[in-house]
């Protein structure tokens, strides 16, 4: 059926993702971490990176904040690659890797003060479900910080270029992820998520959507 069809594709890309993230993507992470918590001010509690992949975002994150860091993803393979990468940063008390759809996650009702990703959302099949999803498993005043990029023009440009040379198609890729369509596909899955109060950063940093949950 078409989920378990979604599974195997990210379980495929998955070696090819733990190569990139580690030797390509590296520096992006502490970055976007820092202006994450610069932009949220959220520094201690519970924390969920959904999409989490290898888990760099939530790795880099655990080490801004106080509290544990919830590594989502609903690929195994991603899972197990998280799993080691946890361990060989001897983070296991900090980082906690846990299978999860983002249109189902398995948290119960206001249980994070932060939900982040990062390059998730555009594989997303049911954006609004998943905002509903986030938006329910936050706890009232939490925020989430959801969306994609690199942390820098500098980063981007560094990581075009090394990126262009396995792939000549990907910065056309990238840009197409980003076009009107989808910002405003984004928008109206905010709007039938109910979530109608949110900012969007569409800067050097990314393009990133913020919402609160309101108390
Ligand atoms: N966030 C990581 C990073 O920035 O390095 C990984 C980004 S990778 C491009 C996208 C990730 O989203 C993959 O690990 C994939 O398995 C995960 N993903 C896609 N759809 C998902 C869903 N419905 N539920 C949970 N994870 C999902």
């Amino acid at each position: 059926d078409e989920v378990t069809g979604q599974v195997g594709f990210h379980d495929e890309y998955a070696e090819n993702f733990e190569d990139i993230a580690a030797n390509i993507f590296a520096p992006i992470y502490p970055v976007i971490s820092q202006q994450i918590t610069n932009r949220c001010q959220i520094m201690s509690g519970t924390f969920i990176d959904v999409g989490s992949g290898p888990a760099s975002l939530a790795i880099a994150l655990s080490k801004l904040v106080d509290g544990k860091v919830y590594a989502m993803d609903f690929s195994e393979k991603m899972l197990a690659i998280a799993k080691k990468k946890i361990e060989s940063c001897d983070l296991n008390e900090n980082v906690i890797p846990i299978f999860g759809d983002i249109h189902d996650m398995p948290f119960d009702d206001c249980f994070a003060e932060l939900v982040v990703s990062r390059g998730s959302l555009f594989f997303w099949q049911n954006v609004s479900l998943a905002f509903r999803e986030i938006y329910r498993v936050l706890k009232p005043g939490g925020m989430a910080y959801i969306g994609g990029g690199f942390g820098t023009a500098q980063l981007k440009s560094k990581i075009t270029q090394a990126m262009e040379k396995r792939d000549p198609a990907w910065s056309q890729c990238v840009e197409k992820r980003l076009n009107k369509t989808n910002l405003d596909s984004f928008k109206k899955a905010l709007h039938v998520a109910e979530i109608d109060h949110y900012r969007i950063i569409d800067d050097e940093s990314g393009f990133w959507i913020c919402f609160n949950k309101v108390d």
